[in-house]
């Protein structure tokens, strides 16, 4: 992690997943955290986010394409921990402001714990 680049210094999720505000992580992997989100839409709803820095999913390189995976392993494994493999999930991401996407920073949300809307556009 180059923290003489500006844009990985002030990232929200860069300063979150390097510890610097404080923010409790529910989960963590090699290259992911997990933490709740701090609006939820779910009863459960966990942000799945990688230490490295990714503006979004378009950004994840050919050498980089284990630290998506190990988010989506990590995002089972708090589904399983939080109880939601009996009344399942949704996993998402959103890339780009068609989708809707606030933060620039690679993440993937968690929802579950209860009835989700359906459709999903
Ligand atoms: P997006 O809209 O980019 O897909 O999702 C960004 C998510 O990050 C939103 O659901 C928003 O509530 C959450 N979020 C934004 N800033 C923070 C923060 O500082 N802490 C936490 N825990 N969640 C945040
Ligand atoms: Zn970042």
């Amino acid at each position: 992690m180059n923290l003489n680049d500006p844009v990985v210094a002030d990232c929200i999720f860069c300063r979150i997943a390097r510890g610097e505000l404080g923010t409790e992580f529910v989960a963590e992997s090699e290259h992911n955290v997990a933490f709740r989100d701090l609006h939820p839409q779910a009863p459960v709803h966990m942000l799945i986010v990688p230490r490295q820095h990714f503006a979004a999913l378009r950004a994840v390189t050919s050498d980089d394409w284990h630290v998506a995976a190990d988010a989506l392993s990590l995002a089972t494994r708090v589904a399983s921990e939080y109880g939601l493999y009996e009344g399942g999930y949704r996993v998402i991401t959103n890339d780009g402001p068609d989708a809707g996407q606030t933060v620039p920073h690679l993440h993937f949300h968690l929802l579950g714990g209860g009835q989700l809307q359906a459709g999903l556009g």
